[in-house]
């Protein structure tokens, strides 16, 4: 990377300087969005505006989003648009057998459809909302921001997006990264707490570091040619460096005591002391080859929610107290001497818990060189 900007002439190099700069957010689709729900009013659809929204990327992310872990086709997501315009929650039909599909129209349902009616109802809110939102200042720190928190330097030009619609109030979806202003708005109507300008920063940043740290993981994963069990434990392991560097790094500065102020991650915080063993437990097992596919779901499946996130910076803040930024670096370069240099640092700053240390060396040695078997 380095000889190839070397060699770049300095009007390039300039030029590729500026490109990874971001000064501007997309926020079409949430203008679209707005003019669309603001002449719903007599509950008639405007052809033009449904068409304008359905065709929009912004559109189209909020679509993929619903289609990570659940299934809902634009058709669905048309019907539940025109509903909402006529001040209904839609009726649908999964399309097609099984849980992802099911699960698709319980968020049609239950989150998009009543976010989108508060909307019609709001569109004044919106307006504003979505004016205040285009002032935000510092974005040109999102990039410096998620580069200065990993381990290598990487290119990184994500492009940011303000929808409204969805069902996640925000999402990273390859190299976009939307936050859903509706969604935020109506999660967070009692209060009225929507995000202020330095969150809207961080989390841009957060998802940016996911960005280039899944590049630099991906591409030694790739290089040690990793499968069974072996890929499981590398996966899980990657999981939690991946959401735990960049809540303790990005999000929190690098700071716990920032990170326990935070009260979306306090919920899993709390279950630290169960995380922990089943962390161990689930290395262990993967590591003897003894899970298959359905039972490795079942168990990752405790770390959903802020699970990654509250083990991943639990572990990495242990090592940041006793190594700095090089020791946490070290391990997120190479996922394998997680669980050792957490053991090191933990006895050197008197933590209580530690892993067992034959599965701390079995990961060291097992997912740090290539198998030549396979
Ligand atoms: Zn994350």
């Amino acid at each position: 990377m380095k000889t190839r900007w070397r060699n770049l002439p300095p009007l390039l190099l300039l030029w590729s300087v500026a490109a990874n700069a971001l000064d501007a957010v997309d926020t079409t689709q949430s203008q679209a969005m707005i003019d669309f729900l603001d002449v719903c009013h007599d509950g008639t659809v405007p052809p033009a505006a449904l068409e304008k929204v359905m065709g929009l990327p912004g559109t189209q992310l909020i679509v993929a989003q619903q289609n990570n872990s659940r299934r809902i086709t634009p058709v669905q997501y048309r019907a539940t648009l025109v509903s909402a315009c006529r001040g209904e929650i839609p009726h649908l039909q999964p399309s097609e057998p099984g849980t992802r599909a099911e699960k698709g129209v319980e968020g049609l349902i239950g989150d998009v459809a009543p976010s989108l009616l508060w909307g019609r109802d709001h569109v004044a809110f919106l307006r504003q909302r979505l004016a205040a939102v285009k002032e935000t200042q510092g974005l040109d720190e999102i990039v410096p921001l998620a580069l200065q928190n990993l381990p290598e330097k990487v290119a990184l030009s994500p492009r940011l997006y303000f929808v409204m619609g969805g069902r996640a109030g925000a999402a990273a979806i390859d190299n976009a990264i939307y936050i859903d202003l509706l969604s935020d708005a109506w999660r967070t109507r009692e209060k009225n707490t929507p995000m202020i300008p330095q969150e809207i920063i961080e989390f841009f940043a957060h998802e940016t570091h996911h960005l280039g740290y899944g590049e630099i993981l991906e591409r030694r994963k790739q290089s040690l040619r990793l499968a069974g069990g072996r890929e499981q434990a590398w996966n899980f392991l990657a999981s939690l460096l991946m959401e735990g560097s960049a809540t303790l790094l990005v999000s929190a500065h690098g700071n716990w005591a920032e990170l326990e102020k935070q009260d979306h991650i306090q919920p899993d915080l709390a279950r630290l002391p169960q995380l922990l063993p089943k962390a161990q437990s689930l290395l262990r097992l993967t590591m003897n080859g003894r899970m298959s596919e359905q039972e490795h779901q079942a168990a990752v499946s405790d770390f959903f929610g802020e699970g990654y996130h509250a083990t991943g910076a639990c572990l990495l803040n242990v090592i940041l107290e006793a190594q700095g930024k090089r020791g946490v670096f070290r391990v997120m370069r190479d996922p394998g001497k997680f669980l050792t240099v957490y053991n090191l640092c933990a006895a050197k700053i008197n933590q209580p818990f530690r892993f067992d240390s034959r599965l701390a060396t079995d990961l060291e040695h097992r997912l740090d060189r290539v198998d030549y078997s396979r």
